[in-house]
């Protein structure tokens, strides 16, 4: 395609099958500058003018350009709108390209950077209170590995899960982007191809071990062949991203699903705990919640809210931390003061690390840390310390002789720029000091010289200035010239300008040359010395990152404190019992919502045990139901997020799984049947609920026609109730559910209370035992502003539909003969058929023949099982 394209061009096209499908920024001089499609996709972005430079085939060249110095800001937009973009950057000076291939030769450019959502570390371009996460996901004989990073503090985690769990696993990382081989085709959307060879166990433990130099990964934990494959899919990419260099990651952590409470896609979008269902954070339980001072606690907040605990002592540790800071408000405020001051270590290192690092990052490095330490040596003085607190307490120090050695060579606020020097202290290096010296000198000289000429001129507007291209100079207005044209002034025309004209002197030249030599031995002094403690800075790198990861645990714990402390909340009783016993339950966000409004919020109780642990929920529209199904779960994460918990009591027996699901008709933007996407995720709850879970169904069944809906909706209720035995809140309008409570020992009817008066509908969001008395729908109907007539037309038909059931038995006619659910068998579809089954799902293709052995084994034991 680049047939009879001049030099650049064919440089250009080369750098672009590089870059492949991302854009291409382009480096001339001043500005990147983007081409053909690329110009066409930025200038719509970034909304910039399209122009042409040239003809390529005999048609113009679209192209648009960005200035080099704000090139960040048009790459965050570019970023945001979910684009990737590789920097090609002049790898040579023109001088350099001359001397090379003489005065026509092009300037090498080279991609030097590949910028993606998933890899960045500019402080401009990343949000501070969330986690930056780059996942990489593959197959490995059937199990899927995951890989996760966040290269921004360099926190990595590796986990395998079965392939039915990956989207749950991925809506628990929230990856900002997503690599997987190519041609997969279980690949979850979005993801960005990678070649297959990427993704082998054996290359990826390599890396890992090339990467911490070791000699094996067991110190860091037990890693499965498939987490093994997608950290090296992660290590290629991000190698390939970085141009070759790596940036910061720290040894990887092995995480087992058990270890968190298991919550799939549907469930956290329904609870919506990082984002509300408009999208936003506003509205989300961590906006209710999030009382951080710091980025990195805000962030760590979200990463415990996402994945809760289920060990019990892990979910007390943190409590007691909790307690610990609310049980002390001035030590609270005084700790909270503290660290709103203190800098992004985490994220301040990561960029060290992977070589974007400022002096301001190196300062803020010091200054963190100097902070932790004061911060550790405060906590310290407290007794009756909690034995989280102590566990942290030692990685809060012992950066002394870096924090010193960094405050010696910096000063107070070091710029952002690292070229132009200027931040290393006075005083530090004395070689560097005196060619500051002799910089001073020559720049006073240069002032008095000016003072003696206009002296020995007589031209009182005589100046003497400097600018990039001719260094000092010497400028009189053009009527005064003449004078200094003379050959035997001592000055030398250089410049001819509209109304004045520009000399050189000897003097002048001898104080700028002093002053330009002694300037670029002091930028090379110092870059030397940024090296060096940037060098320093790297090889503490895992302490440091303990010393944020410590800090941010102790803004969250005291972020919740304050949190509890401002909402009345209470510190939850863990039990091992399946038990969920709160007393004056409250939902943080819609509490959050009335009182906005001045309303206030009914408190209610809910009671759980085995023996009556699944509560049928009815009453009007708008009665109050959702929010107390959603406050009781909301109460659970928090609690097993170790924090206090927004209820005047609470025991919360340990839940292993939680699930939330929503009736259809709450749920309406979204492709598929509405009905579909309901009976999927019930269908979900039903395959992997547990006794020790807990689930929250509002208005299952309200999808679909009243019969079916029904239907389902009792089925399930049997199902939750006699085969899984979970906790479990169901909320329905179906009256007739509540003739389940006669053959469902285990199951309890409640609804919640509204009042007629003078006609009006009362809702009093207060619940109560015993079944929804009546629905009042009309009332509603009224409340919402339907016409009075139509009102008293739907009153007609009721009354007339109502005396029909009377006389029917209505639509649950006849459920009260059904055999019990555990008796109904799985009938003439027979789908347990074990041997069957086990054949259709086998891959002959894949099986070694000690394998395909082993299987005629298998099949025999199970035609034995089947026969007895
Ligand atoms: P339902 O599920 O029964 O239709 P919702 O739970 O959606 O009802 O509640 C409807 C509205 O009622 C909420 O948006 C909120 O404003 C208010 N509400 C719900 N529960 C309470 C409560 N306990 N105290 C005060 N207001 C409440």
């Amino acid at each position: 395609m680049s047939g009879g394209a001049t030099p650049m061009m064919e440089q250009y096209f080369a750098l672009k099958r590089e870059a492949g499908d991302c854009l291409l920024f382009y480096r001339m001089g001043d500005f990147f500058e983007l081409f053909f499609d690329d110009a066409r996709a930025a200038s719509q972005v970034l909304d910039i003018a399209l122009t042409s430079r040239g003809e390529h085939g005999g048609a113009p060249i679209p192209m648009c350009g960005v200035p080099v110095h704000s090139a960040e800001g048009y790459l965050a937009r570019l970023i945001k709108a979910g684009c990737r973009v590789a920097i090609a950057e002049q790898v040579e000076s023109p001088d350099q390209a001359k001397a090379r291939g003489g005065s026509k030769a092009l300037v090498k450019r080279d991609i030097v950077r590949f910028v993606t959502a998933g890899t960045l570390t500019e402080e401009a371009l990343l949000e501070p209170r969330r986690a930056n996460v780059l996942a990489a996901v593959c197959e490995v004989r059937g199990s899927i590995g995951i890989a996760a990073c966040d290269i921004s503090t360099g926190r990595m985690e590796l986990e395998e899960c079965a392939a039915d769990a990956l989207g749950a696993a991925l809506a628990r990382l929230g990856a900002s982007e997503l690599v997987a081989p190519e041609e997969w085709e279980a690949a979850p959307e979005g993801y960005i191809a990678r070649a297959r060879s990427h993704f082998a166990s054996d290359e990826g433990e390599a890396r890992l071990k090339a990467l911490h130099a070791v000699a094996a990964l067991d110190a860091y934990g037990e890693f499965t062949r498939a987490m093994l494959a997608a950290a090296g899919g992660l290590i290629a990419y991000l190698d390939h991203v970085g141009r070759g260099s790596l940036p910061f990651l720290l040894p990887p952590v092995a995480r087992s699903g058990g270890e968190r409470l298991a919550m799939d896609e549907a469930t956290r979008s329904s609870l919506e705990i990082l984002t509300s269902q408009q999208g936003g954070r506003q509205g989300s339980l961590i906006a209710a919640i999030d009382r951080c001072v710091t980025g990195a606690g805000a962030r760590q907040l979200a990463d415990d809210l996402s994945a809760p605990l289920t060990d019990a002592a892990q979910i007390e540790a943190r409590l007691a931390l909790v307690q610990f800071f609310h049980d002390d408000p001035l030590l609270r405020a005084d700790l909270r003061e503290v660290l709103r001051a203190s800098p992004d270590i985490g994220r301040a290192l990561g960029r060290i690390v992977a070589g974007r690092g400022s002096p301001r990052d190196l300062g803020q490095v010091r200054d963190g840390l100097s902070e932790a330490r004061r911060i550790g040596d405060f906590l310290q003085r407290s007794t009756d310390r909690p034995a989280l607190l102590d566990a942290l307490l030692p990685r809060l120090g012992g950066h002394g002789a870096l924090t010193d050695h960094l405050s010696r060579a910096l000063v107070p606020s070091p710029p952002t720029e690292r070229s132009q020097g200027g931040f290393v202290a006075e005083g530090y290096d004395h070689a560097l000091d005196e060619l500051r010296a002799i910089s001073g000198n020559a720049r006073r000289a240069i002032a008095a010289l000016e003072a003696r000429y206009r002296d020995e001129t007589g031209i009182a507007a005589l100046k003497i200035r400097h600018n990039g291209v001719l260094g000092y100079f010497i400028e009189v207005p053009a009527k005064h010239a003449d004078r200094l044209m003379a050959p035997d002034s001592g000055f030398t025309h250089r410049q001819t300008m509209a109304g004045a004209v520009r000399f050189n002197s000897l003097q002048l030249h001898e104080e700028a040359s002093r002053i330009a030599e002694a300037g670029g031995h002091a930028l090379a002094a110092e870059e030397a010395h940024f090296e060096e403690l940037a060098g320093e800075v790297i090889a503490a790198r895992e302490a440091i990152a303990a010393t944020a990861a410590a800090l941010a645990r102790i803004d969250v714990a005291a972020g919740l404190a304050e949190r509890a402390a401002e909402g009345n909340w209470c510190r939850p009783e863990i039990s091992a019992d399946r038990l969920l016993d709160v007393k004056g339950g409250r939902h943080p966000v819609v509490e959050a919502a009335l009182a906005g409004s001045g309303e206030r919020f009914v408190a209610n109780d809910c009671c759980l045990v085995p023996n009556d642990r699944l509560w049928l929920v009815g009453g009007p529209n708008m009665g109050g139901k959702s929010t107390f199904l959603r406050q009781n779960a909301l109460i659970v994460l928090l609690a097993q997020a170790g924090s206090f918990v927004p209820a005047s009591g609470a025991v919360v027996g340990l839940v292993d799984r939680l699930f939330s699901r929503v009736g259809a008709s709450d749920n309406l933007a979204r492709g598929r049947s509405t009905f579909m996407v309901e009976m999927v995720e019930t269908a979900a709850i039903l395959a992997q609920a547990t006794e020790r879970s807990f689930v929250i169904l509002d208005e299952v069944g309200r999808g679909t026609s009243t019969y079916d809906g029904l239907a389902l909706a009792w089925a399930v209720v049997e199902a939750v109730h006699t085969a899984i035995r979970c906790r479990c809140l169901f909320a329905t309008h179906f009256h007739e559910l509540a003739r389940l409570a006669e053959t469902c020992d285990a199951l309890s009817l409640h609804h919640v209370r509204a009042r007629e008066w003078k006609g009006d509908l009362v809702l009093l969001h207060e619940l109560a035992e015993g079944p929804a008395d009546r629905s009042y729908g009309l009332a509603v109907a009224r409340l919402a502003g339907v016409p009075k007539d139509v009102v008293a037309r739907a009153k007609a038909v009721l009354d007339r539909l109502e005396a029909g059931r009377r006389e029917t038995g209505g639509l649950a006619a006849g459920l009260g003969d059904l055999p019990l659910f555990a008796a109904t068998g799985v009938d003439e579809e027979q789908a347990g058929d074990a041997l069957r089954e086990r054949l259709e799902k086998l891959d002959a293709d894949t099986l070694t023949p000690r394998e395909a052995l082993e299987l005629v084994y298998e099949l025999k034991r199970l035609a034995l099982a089947t026969d007895g």
